[in-house]
């Protein structure tokens, strides 16, 4: 590609709405444009970069044995009905788009195809000699996401690589689900990322196993937690680890205490002089289900851990059944407002005890008259323990479960792991925290899908089962912005080869010298001739011009036709780390197909 008929707009200023390298990169290389709120336009060079991905993805996916496909993005909301996940997925924070056609028929634009898969799956699968099948398509999704942000990270338009495996029982499955594993390293491997596979959450469903591949970069939004041995790591949603030991309580008498100004468990410890492993706080939700009912939800936890929204999100949306609702919509800590709603006087906040009164609730038709009150493992041992009085401005001390409280029922594990805590498999090692960006998900759902959708298979021995089910997620788009963010300098984008959107260029500093443009033009053709991708700086800039978009742009190989012409040669510019060698013309084509196949 000649770059003087190229649509190249480069900025020399970080706009100011880009907080993050890659972002800011990506739009002043001229790669993306913003359209609106998570909507970006992929320009001719990120288009390139996508295609490069998406080609990668295809043929790992192929060499795994999964077969491609395009599916409607327009979904039918009769789909998400059988499944159950219109309500969840459209209302609170639901992240699909909806809308209603002319015929007043209710549609939403994908943001996942588990639905729609799934009743291919039902109504084409019928026997075991069929299985396993495992689909797959790259394109568009649609999520109305509450946050977009960080350019292509975090679409409300992004492409994405889904794909849906269909097994005849949970060990195929596993086979399947291992293999897109490897198809993911693979991947992410050809295309020069930096990785880690970490355990991740599998949200309501339980049980099934799920692995996040997330690129490890101080920009990302999750948290992961490892330990050194290499042995562990996980997404701090679902990781686990030994809590550090409680230490003794320095009360041995039950007391009520006058502690003002007291409201958090920082302050409470230092009136009082003790550990906050000492200390049970009490924690207020609100969980909200499908069919409106609202559950105010008491956590007794101890005072040095926090609640881990995730852990207690899936707990509380196992609980569906028994409000007669289907999902869990919302999980909230109630504000002042919120709480005018059900609360029938002012809440102890920062006091609360764990036998808080359920006269504090007004109980209503949507509203559950009593705290369901939980217990995390850590508090359940705790002795002679501080903890509120339901009273603003006191605190009880020296007490114990089963005598001044009743101990919830309900023991959960809702605490959330916590860098230095104590790895599980081995107390010796520590656990570590890095942040990440997950370019990838893959998941075994079981028969959630096919049991609500009613997609069987006949088994050999004639009966009718349910098809255990899979899904493989990859952001493409999310995933070449991610390289930016790992391989960067100040003077640009350093592509990984493998999916730069051309892999060389070829910059004349002066084009109104002969001899320059015309080795140019030669080398242009050879090295197009010998399958690279090249771009041709042949603008009437000046040379500076052209060496800082170069760089900006981020080609792995720069061809100069400058001074060593003289000598027959030409300057070769590595991007990564700008060494530069003068090799003779003749040479380049062999050098660079050897750099580039290394
Ligand atoms: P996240 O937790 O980041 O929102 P997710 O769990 O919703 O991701 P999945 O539904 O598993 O993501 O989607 C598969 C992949 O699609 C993710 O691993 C990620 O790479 C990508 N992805 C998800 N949401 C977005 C988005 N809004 N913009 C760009 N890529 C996305
Ligand atoms: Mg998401």
């Amino acid at each position: 590609m000649r770059m003087s008929q190229m649509l190249l707009v480069t900025l020399r200023e970080t706009p100011a709405e880009a907080e993050i390298p890659s972002h800011q990169l990506l739009l002043r290389a001229g790669y993306i444009r913003r359209i609106g709120s998570g909507l970006y336009a992929y320009l001719p060079l990120m288009w390139r970069v996508l295609n490069k991905v998406s080609q990668i993805v295809r043929e790992e996916m192929n060499a795994a044995g999964a077969q491609e496909c395009l599916l409607p993005q327009l979904q039918p909301s009769e789909l998400w009905q059988e499944s159950g996940r219109w309500e969840t997925y459209t209302k609170a924070e639901g992240i699909m788009f909806a809308l209603i056609d002319r015929q007043e028929r209710q549609l939403g634009l994908g943001p996942t195809h588990e639905e729609v898969i799934t009743a291919i799956a039902r109504d084409s699968i019928r026997s075991y000699r069929q299985l396993p099948q495992n689909l797959y398509q790259i394109q568009t999704k649609f999520r109305d996401e509450i946050r977009p942000r960080f350019g292509l990270m975090r679409g409300r338009e992004f492409i994405m690589k889904d794909a849906y495996s269909f097994n005849a029982d949970p060990e195929s499955l596993k086979e399947t689900y291992n293999l897109m594993g490897q198809a993911y390293a693979n991947i992410l491997r050809r295309c020069g990322l930096n990785f880690t596979a970490v355990e991740a959450d599998s949200g309501a469903i339980g049980g099934s196993a799920s692995q996040e591949f997330m690129v490890l970069a101080d920009a990302g939004e999750d948290e992961v937690l490892y330990t050194e041995d290499g042995k562990y790591a996980a997404n701090l949603e679902k990781a686990v680890s030994i809590p550090p030991e409680a230490e003794p309580s320095p009360f041995t008498t039950y007391e009520k205490r006058d502690t003002p100004n007291t409201a958090t468990i920082a302050t409470l410890c230092e009136f009082l002089g003790c550990s906050p492993t000492t200390v049970v706080k009490n924690v207020l939700y609100e969980a909200v289900y499908d069919n409106e009912k609202q559950v105010l939800v008491l956590v007794s936890i101890r005072g040095d851990q926090d609640v881990n929204d995730v852990k207690l999100n899936n707990f509380l949306a196992s609980l569906a059944p028994t409000y007669g609702a289907q999902a869990l919509i919302g999980l909230n800590v109630p504000d002042v407002e919120a709480q005018k709603k059900w609360a029938t006087k002012a809440l102890p906040l920062g006091y609360i005890a764990p036998d808080l009164s359920d006269d504090y609730i007004q109980g209503s038709q949507t509203v559950e008259p009593k705290f369901l009150r939980l217990i995390d493992e850590t508090a359940v041992n705790l002795e002679n323990f501080v903890t509120g009085s339901n009273e603003t401005g006191y605190h009880v001390v020296g007490a114990n479960w089963g005598e001044q409280f009743t101990r919830p029922e309900t023991v959960v594990d809702v605490r959330e792991a916590q860098v230095r805590d104590r790895a599980v498999h081995d107390p010796n090692q520590q656990l570590k925290t890095a942040r990440g960006i997950e370019v990838g998900h893959i998941f075994q759902l079981g028969t959630k899908y096919s049991e609500a959708m009613g997609a069987t298979y006949t088994n050999e021995q004639g009966a009718e089962k349910p098809l255990y089910m899979g899904c493989y997620g990859i952001g493409v788009s999310r995933l070449a912005q991610a390289a930016v963010e790992q391989s960067y300098d100040k003077n640009g984008i350093i592509w990984p080869s493998a999916i730069a959107p051309y892999q060389v260029v070829i910059t004349v500093p002066n084009i109104t010298d002969s001899q320059q443009s015309e080795t140019a033009e030669t080398l242009y053709q050879q090295l197009s001739e010998a399958g690279f991708e090249v771009l041709l700086d042949d603008r009437d800039e000046r040379a500076g011009v052209k060496f800082k978009d170069a760089d900006l742009i981020g080609i792995p190989y720069r061809i100069v036709t400058g001074r060593s012409l003289k000598q027959g040669k030409v300057e070769v510019v590595k991007r990564a780390d700008q060494s530069s060698e003068d090799i003779p013309i003749a040479d380049v084509v062999r050098t660079i197909s050897s750099w580039l196949n290394q």
